[in-house]
This record gives C-alpha cells, sequence and structure tokens, in this order.
C-alpha cells in the first residue's frame, strides 16, 4: 500500500530496526507489539494516541503586545463615528500592524497642535462628507513645520495647497464614482477602480518636484496621478477603503506608498499553507490522499498548518468519526511536530439547524453572522465557547491544546469573534468586520490587535469545481509581491483534490508555482515571533 510507504513510517521503521539491531533479545516482543499496534481498529484509536511536545514556538504562538514606547503615528479622520465608516478600524490596524506603530485616532474636530508631539507620522482620512475644516489646514501645516511624514488620503489637501507648495486638480472626476472600467496602475498591477472616490490629483508643485507612483486610467483614456509622493508628503486621490469594491489590494497599494517616506521593509514574501477540513471521516484508514499529499509537501519543504475538524457529523447530524480515526494524520503530527502547526477548525464545522439541512461536516456552518441579533449575545458566545472547548479537549486527547482557531466557512458573530480573541491568541484569517460582508480587503500582512495576531488574508485555495483556481492564486500571489517587498497570504488545500480526475498534478503546479514567484513557505508562530 502506498501509504505505508510514507515518510513517517520509514523514520519509525527506522527506529525500530536500530532498536532491534541493539537489544536482539526483544526482537520477537517488538515485533510482537508493533504488528499488535497496527491491527488495532479505528475505533479503538485510544490505545494509540499520541503525545508529541509541540515545538517552542507552537508551545504559546503568542506575540507580545507593541510596547508603549513605540512610535506613534497620528490618524486623523473627517468623521471618527465608526458607525458610519466602520473601515476606518481597517486602515488603523493595517498601518499599526505593518508599521509596527502606536496609532492614535481623532476626528478632526479634536485635532489640537499637542496631538503632534513626540509621533513618527501623520495620517490624514478625508472623504466624501468632508467639509473645509481650518484645523485640518493647521494640522498640515503644524506637521510640515514638525518635517513629519504625512499620508493624506482624499480630498481636502486644497486648505494647505500654498503651504505644500502644490497645486491641486479635481477635474474632471472629482468627488464622484469613478466611471465603469476605471483602473489604479501601481508597480505593473491594475486594480479595478469602479465606485473609487477620486478626489483631488496633485497637477504642479515648484520647487521639488512631485512623482507619481500610482496612475489612475480612466475608460476614456484620460490618466492622471493616483498617488504622488513629494518629499515626505503622500498623497493619495481615491479612496483605498470603498466598502463597495469587492477584494482588492487597494490599500496594500497605500501602504506601500506610504513606506517609501517610512522606510521599506526587507524582502520575504512568504506563503502559510494549510491543510482544510482535515477530518476522521474522509482520511480515514481506506483514505491515501492524505499521506501522498503531505509526503509531498514535506519533502518540497512546505510548512504544514493543519486545519483540523475534530469532530465528524454527517448530514443527518449524527456524530460519526472524531479526529482519532483520523491515523495517517495523527502518525504524521507525531513524527513531524516541527513541521507542522494545529489550527482548530471549529468543533463539527456544523451544528443543529435549519440553514444546515443536508450538510455535513465541512459544509454545514457553525457559527452564523446573525447568531447576536438570532440568540442573543450571551448565548451566541456560549455556544461558541462550549463547542471550541469540546473540540480544544478533543484535539488534545491526540496531540496537544491547539493555539489557533479558524473559524468554519470564517464566519462568526461580532461577539463571537470577540470571545475567539479572547480563547486564542491567533486566529487563522483575516479580521471579518470592516465592511460589509460583500467586501473584504486583502491584507497580505497579520493584523495585530492588542495581544490577538489575525492570519492575513487568503490568495486562495484548489476548487475542484473551478479549473483554474491555481492560475487565479499565482496571480493574487504576483500582485502582492509586486505592490509589497514583503507579503504574507494564506494558501489553502483539501488533501482530497488529488484523487480528482484531471486535478492530479495541481498542488505541483501551486507548489512550483509559489515557488518561482519568490515566495517561501512560512511557520505563523515562529513567523509572528520574529522580531521586524
Ligand atoms: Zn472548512
Amino acid at each position: 500500500m502506498a501509504v505505508a510507504k510514507s515518510h513517517w513510517h520509514r523514520t519509525v521503521g527506522e527506529r525500530v530496526l536500530r532498536l532491534i539491531g541493539l537489544l536482539v533479545g526483544l526482537v520477537v516482543l517488538l515485533l510482537a507489539i508493533t504488528l499488535a499496534s497496527q491491527e488495532v481498529p479505528a475505533a479503538s484509536t485510544d490505545t494509540i494516541r499520541i503525545r508529541p511536545l509541540p515545538t517552542a514556538h507552537e508551545a504559546s504562538c503568542a506575540i507580545a503586545p507593541l510596547p508603549a514606547t513605540a512610535d506613534r503615528l497620528l490618524l486623523v479622520v473627517a468623521d471618527n463615528n465608526e458607525s458610519v465608516f466602520p473601515q476606518i478600524v481597517a486602515l488603523e490596524e493595517a498601518l499599526s500592524s505593518y508599521f509596527n506603530l502606536r496609532v492614535q485616532r481623532v476626528a478632526a474636530a479634536d485635532y489640537q497642535p499637542a496631538l503632534l508631539e513626540n509621533v513618527r507620522a501623520s495620517v490624514v482620512y478625508a472623504n466624501a462628507v468632508f467639509k473645509d475644516d481650518e484645523r485640518i489646514g493647521e494640522l498640515v501645516n503644524d506637521t510640515w513645520r514638525h518635517e513629519l511624514p504625512v499620508l493624506w488620503l482624499g480630498p481636502g489637501a486644497y486648505v494647505a495647497e500654498a503651504e505644500l507648495d502644490i497645486v491641486l486638480k479635481t477635474d474632471p472626476s472629482a468627488f464622484e464614482s469613478a466611471p465603469k472600467g476605471t483602473i489604479v496602475e501601481y508597480n505593473g498591477v491594475s486594480i479595478s477602480a469602479t465606485g473609487f472616490l477620486l478626489g483631488e490629483t496633485i497637477s504642479e508643485s515648484t520647487g521639488s518636484p512631485a512623482r507619481a507612483v500610482a496612475t489612475v486610467r480612466l475608460p476614456n483614456g484620460t490618466a492622471m496621478p493616483a498617488i504622488t509622493v513629494r518629499d515626505d508628503f503622500v498623497h493619495v486621490s481615491f479612496d483605498p477603503l470603498d466598502p463597495d469594491l469587492p477584494p482588492n489590494l487597494a490599500l496594500a497599494v497605500v501602504i506601500d506608498a506610504f513606506a517609501e517616506v517610512l522606510g521599506s521593509p526587507t524582502p520575504d514574501p512568504r506563503v502559510l499553507f494549510r491543510l482544510e477540513d482535515l477530518n476522521g471521516h474522509d482520511y480515514g484508514e481506506t483514505d491515501t490522499s492524505f499521506a501522498k499529499t503531505a509526503n509531498y509537501l514535506l519533502s518540497e519543504n512546505v510548512f504544514l498548518h493543519l486545519a483540523i475538524i475534530p469532530e465528524w457529523v454527517d448530514a443527518q447530524g449524527n456524530v460519526q468519526e472524531n479526529i482519532g480515526s483520523a491515523r495517517k494524520i495523527l502518525d504524521l503530527i507525531k513524527a513531524y511536530p516541527e513541521s507542522v502547526s494545529l489550527i482548530q477548525h471549529g468543533y463539527q464545522h456544523f451544528r443543529p439547524e435549519a440553514r444546515n439541512t443536508g450538510l455535513r461536516s465541512g459544509q454545514a456552518f457553525e457559527f452564523f453572522l446573525d447568531d447576536d441579533r438570532t440568540l442573543g449575545i450571551e448565548k451566541a458566545q456560549e455556544l461558541l465557547r462550549q463547542r471550541l472547548a469540546a473540540g480544544s479537549d478533543l484535539i488534545e486527547r491526540y496531540a496537544w491544546r491547539p493555539h489557533i482557531f479558524e473559524a468554519p466557512h470564517y464566519l462568526m458573530s461580532p461577539s463571537q469573534q470577540a470571545l475567539a480573541e479572547e480563547l486564542y491568541p491567533v486566529i487563522h484569517h483575516q479580521p471579518l468586520f470592516y465592511a460589509s460582508k460583500s467586501s473584504q480587503f486583502l491584507l497580505p500582512w497579520y493584523t495585530k490587535r492588542s495581544a490577538v495576531v489575525y492570519a492575513p488574508s487568503s490568495a486562495g485555495f484548489v476548487d475542484v469545481l473551478k479549473p483554474n483556481s491555481v492560475s487565479k492564486i499565482l496571480r493574487v500571489l504576483e500582485q502582492g509581491a509586486r505592490i509589497l517587498p514583503d507579503p504574507v497570504f494564506v494558501v489553502f488545500f483539501h488533501p482530497f483534490v488529488t484523487e480528482y480526475v484531471g486535478r492530479e498534478t495541481d498542488l505541483e503546479k501551486l507548489i512550483s508555482g509559489i515557488k518561482e514567484l519568490g515566495y517561501r513557505f512560512a511557520n505563523t508562530c515562529e513567523d509572528i515571533s520574529r522580531p521586524r
């Protein structure tokens, strides 16, 4: 059987052979024990449970919060009302996480010159409702005198045209949504910009010239600067936080443009490779896809994030297997604890609910966006707490207590997300509630929120229904690497895909493609513990 020839079985075999050599008298006994353990049926795997020690990184998988002495960035927003502009929190967390800065956010109306004392830089986010505010002009003047880097997003810089020695152009589409087909070009990447709010663009400056680092192209052929850099002043003419856009890299473009003046990090593109929906049903005794997949990935030095569904439920809601039945997965963890990281992917990836009718584990939803409303916050949180405790106990029974959580289908309610942040130091998807459900930013960095770390955005997964999944994933990775020197993305894969006719080589194409783009495979726990 191909399975028995897997790497970790050979390693165990070699160890046994060495023992035999040393302890000839125990040969018969050892063989008997080995044979006996192999004959244990899947149903009683408790007798072979493993307790490997996780590596040092895996044992804690936590970050130290930003020290109080970390540099501070002042973020001034036209309107500080989170209920109106929840995506401002995305900007704040992106700036803080990417540049390791403590961000102080204030409304323009509350700006005081004293707030600029001891700051590293300032950022102004103005938008469609921005009204001429003398304090904004004051802020720019003060910042300019302090020779601080400024990132200006959106309209309103005209209040400081003279101070900044620039001339702003608002024609032809200022303050209007871009026509369909408008794109922003940056480092050879085109980002669809329909719905971007076009503000002002710098058209002239005497003294030191303004360099356009990104261009807006309208469908009628008109081109104008999308981002200009003049000394320490970075001006962005579009809105990277537009909640009506599909997931895109506009925020990453803005972050990289600001890094031109704040200092760019060392190049280091990384992929966090995750094997998804691992469970005792699909990957039981008769499965060969997991061993084949894991063997190949280990031979390619891919670090494996194992997203485990602790307990399996069929479409009728009956509990079938738990992760203890996935012998090859447990054997891998035992043999290669330094090459794997355990992620708790819910408890059953299912719960009894009308909306889950006909769906089994892996397809069903365990938590819903509307749980706070339909169950009440207290019950919604208790449901999450109980289910995740049961799932953690199961994984610990066979390996160790997981420190990383991934919500099934990346879905839970706001109060459940808040509780998950208390229960786990790492959540293996991006934060969920920056904007409307349909719009998520692509965030190719870890988002740090107090002591919790969110994984970067996913670049995609190999979907058996979509023949071009691999090229789509590689395209996102290529764009990320063109925009940022150090992008990090999650890529995930279901081992059973290797058994689908016509999809046998997808995994190899994916891995070689990732390497060709200059990405390395990282370990989340190790990566977040590295100082930047
Ligand atoms: Zn899943």
